[in-house]
């Protein structure tokens, strides 16, 4: 059998996951659709472990990431169940900038246990400070959707803090994917996916996963999965595990064609100013106002107007139009580059900033 650090992960991605590869046996594992199981054996009922077809999913993943992975019912299900069982009073560091979700759910916790929440900007030099002293630092980069970079490295590798009680680094990777950073590999703790984008990569299914290194912190968010209920499905799992086969094409494609794209924004007279970190496939754009930015969405006809990002299909969206995303200016488009042609694209985007 392949093992991850045989081969890169663009092969690992394909490689992953497969049956032991004894005579007659499938190619693929499929989706194991089964509630419960004959008693006598490991498997028992199917909130609380594994099944095959998640656990193929995980393999790839975990191979990816360079770690344990645990599939959830959703992002955030999976952003939850990090944060699961932290007590009353626990310090919360987390971006200015970050996806809304997790803002919200950080936000239920210090209403309910009186967790200490704590904003910083992404680039914010206090960042590796925090993690001393910190019980979680949460991290998303680049952030969704201003598209901040933060400073992964010094930040996962920075000393943790004595006596704290959980003691965290988590990162949500959810728009470099394992393809383009590793925050595993940088010492971080725990790397979170909404694998509903980029790595399911076809806008169809809904599903979450986390990856940690450490036992304890895998046993508590097995655990977490169990007890919340926010196990995965199985035909999202086996979906998924076909997206991510394709996540090296589809982000090597969308990713030259987002520079072309942001290239070419920035050169266009009705866009104030363009953020494309240098990689990945989300571009922010911003325009004069929240009406001409409304009037761009409504006016592609190939770049689909919709919220969620990562699919092979392009689409876009003005993010302030979103509820509690006032702090976001009204005139920025949040575009998620697909795999259509570069030239399509810019002929149906271009056709709408000149309208
Ligand atoms: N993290 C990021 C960066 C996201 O963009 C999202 C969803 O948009 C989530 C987490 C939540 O994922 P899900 O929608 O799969 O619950």
């Amino acid at each position: 059998m392949i093992e991850p650090s045989d081969v890169t992960p663009a092969t690992w991605a394909i490689a992953g996951g497969r049956p032991s590869g004894a005579p007659g046996e499938p190619l693929n594992v499929p989706p194991v659709l089964a509630s419960t199981y004959l008693l006598g054996a490991e498997r028992i009922y199917s909130r609380n472990e594994s099944t095959l077809g998640w656990e193929a999913f995980e393999d790839v993943i975990g191979g990816l990431e360079g770690g344990t992975a645990i599939a959830f019912s959703s992002g955030m299900a999976a952003a939850a169940a990090v944060l699961y069982g932290l007590p009353s009073g626990a310090h919360i560091v987390l971006p200015d900038d970050c996806y809304q979700g997790v803002a919200e759910l950080a936000t239920a916790g210090a209403a309910a246990y009186g967790w200490q929440l704590e904003r910083l900007a992404v680039t914010d030099p206090a960042w590796p400070d925090r993690v001393g002293r910190a019980d979680v630092v949460w991290l998303e980069s680049p952030s969704n959707p201003m598209l901040e970079v933060a400073d992964l490295a010094a930040i996962c590798g920075a000393p943790r803090g004595g006596g704290a009680t959980v003691s965290r680094v988590v990162v949500d990777n959810t728009f470099a994917t394992p393809l383009l950073q590793r925050p595993l590999e940088l010492g971080a703790d725990v790397v979170v996916h909404s694998a509903t984008k980029f790595i399911g990569g076809h806008s169809d299914l809904l599903l979450g996963v986390v990856v940690a290194r450490a036992e304890e912190h895998v046993a508590q968010l097995r655990t977490a999965r169990a007890v919340a209920g926010a196990t995965p499905g199985a035909f999202e799992t086996y979906l998924a595990l076909r997206g991510v086969r394709t996540l090296p094409l589809r982000l090597e494609r969308a990713s030259s064609t987002a520079v072309v794209l942001a290239e070419r924004l920035g050169a266009h007279p009705a866009v104030t100013r363009v953020r494309y970190p240098g990689f990945g496939a989300i571009v922010s754009f911003e325009l004069a106002g929240a009406e001409p930015a409304d009037r761009a969405c409504a006016a592609t006809r190939l770049i689909r107007h919709a919220t969620s990002l990562g699919g092979v299909e392009t689409s876009m969206e003005r993010r302030n139009a979103q509820p509690g995303q006032e702090h976001i200016p009204p005139g920025l488009i949040r575009m998620s580059v697909g795999c259509e042609s570069a030239d399509d694209l810019w002929r149906d985007l271009r056709a709408a900033l000149d309208a």
